[in-house]
């Protein structure tokens, strides 16, 4: 299949062709045609997936080429974080490259001020973060009484993080007769209730089973105790000669931390997170982007929907309690057809969010000790000592991993299969 099936216009198809884009994505290649369609879209889709694409360039299509005389935006994305905002802005703008289409970013962090005199100016598409545009909502900076076409792009991150409320009464404001497009990387029942109340005799575009992860990611799980996670993050990067690696903590703190220390050593690193600058996490992102960073220590609201090309290493330094961000957080590595590995630093203590992740991918992941790096702090020995008897079982037993014979390499031990506790449902252990 090419682009030239789904009938894009010949400028579209120019700007594809710059891009470099041979063939559209499995999720391009269904989402297209219905959103050129006119149709309702409820989309499985995680990034790295070529999702902004499956939206972007039929949303392109629709407006035209001819931009409304009154010049009040036409379409709004929404999307969870800023830098996804601008990410899908600058593929707005990009994709839209020889058609005379105006779009703008609107997100919090920065000055509002450019924000007011690029929507005066007129523009045909907005990409938002739902606070910034209710401020803009709330000061009339912003008309969006004649949106034909709704995203809301990520939006089991958005309902994750608290933006429930933003866009509904963003919704209200728009026209009761539009296009609505919802991408979603997981659907809990809140998902599926937002789409039922939102989305009008929709199509489904699923193209990979939900909540699963690409095949093209390797997963590998290090027991380690806690206290020897940095450690064994400064060994596996240098030994494994690692380029370059995208590494989540928990907490904003956790982040600035690592940073600092693996900097300190020697690992070129930096952190972004929510409570830097809108500046400095842009230039955090532009210099790893750029290469000149090796590390980048993140929580998982400030990564959210990063697109890094490429990348080739993904580390959980502390598993997320909520099983999907496992999920979302290694969607950023094993991206358009390159291979990615994923992985995590496991101490006894999120053994429970282990479990709850296994259960979600619905298999079981690779277990290795590395060398020098075995867990035998007190607090970790028990988990791993196979005489111990088993904590609670969990509901349902995950399918054997597809990994199961996957050798750690040289300086690795594998621990026999079998001799692996299975981790405890609930966080009672
Ligand atoms: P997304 O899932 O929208 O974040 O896109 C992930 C990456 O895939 C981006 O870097 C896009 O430039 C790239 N991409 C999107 N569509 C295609 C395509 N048809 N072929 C190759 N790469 C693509």
């Amino acid at each position: 299949m090419t682009f030239d099936c789904f009938g894009l216009s010949a400028d579209i198809l120019r700007a594809v062709r710059t891009e470099g884009y041979s063939a559209p994505t499995p999720i391009q290649a269904q989402a297209i045609p219905l959103v050129i369609a006119g149709r309702d879209v409820l989309a499985a889709a995680q990034t790295g997936t070529g999702k902004t694409a499956a939206f972007t360039l039929p949303i392109l299509q629709r407006l035209g080429t001819a931009p409304a005389r009154h010049r009040a935006p036409r379409a709004l994305v929404l999307t969870p974080t800023r830098e996804l905002a601008a990410q899908v802005r600058e593929s707005v703008h990009r994709y839209g490259r020889h058609l005379p289409l105006r779009s703008t970013a609107v997100f919090g962090g920065v000055s509002i001020n450019p924000q007011i005199t690029a929507l005066r100016n007129g523009v045909d598409v907005v990409v938002a973060t739902p606070g910034r545009l209710l401020d803009h909502l709330q000061q009339r900076t912003v008309e969006l009484s004649r949106i034909e076409i709704l995203v809301l792009d990520e939006a089991d991150r958005m309902l994750d993080m608290g933006f429930i409320r933003d866009i509904r009464r963003i919704i209200a404001a728009l026209p009761q007769k539009r296009q609505n497009l919802l991408f979603s990387a997981t659907f809990s029942g809140e998902i599926r209730k937002l789409a039922d109340q939102l989305l009008q005799n929709p199509a489904a575009v699923d193209t990979a089973p939900r909540n699963s992860v690409a095949e093209l990611i390797t997963h590998k799980v290090h027991p380690v105790a806690q206290s020897r996670k940095r450690a064994l993050l400064a060994h596996l990067i240098d030994k494994g000669q690692w380029s370059q690696v995208l590494v989540f903590t928990r907490t904003k703190h956790g982040a600035n931390r690592l940073a600092t220390q693996l900097d300190r050593e020697g690992l070129n690193a930096t952190a972004i997170h929510s409570s830097k600058s809108q500046n400095a996490r842009t230039k955090a992102l532009q210099d790893f982007k750029r290469g000149r960073v090796r590390v980048l220590v993140a929580t998982d609201i400030a990564a959210r929907g990063l697109d890094i090309e490429a990348l080739p290493y993904v580390v959980n330094y502390e598993l997320s309690n909520i099983a999907e961000d496992y999920v979302h957080r290694i969607g950023r590595t094993g991206r358009a057809g390159s291979q990615g590995q994923a992985v995590s630093l496991v101490s006894a203590d999120e053994r429970k969010h282990l479990a709850n992740i296994e259960r979600l991918l619905g298999r079981r992941l690779p277990c290795t000790v590395i060398e020098g790096f075995e867990p035998v702090a007190a607090d970790d020995r028990p988990s791993l000592d196979p005489a111990r008897p088993r904590p609670n079982r969990p509901r349902r037993k995950p399918p054997q991993s597809t990994y199961a014979n996957n050798s750690g390499g040289p300086g690795h031990s594998t621990r026999p299969r079998g001799t692996r506790r299975r981790p405890a449902r609930t966080g009672t252990n």
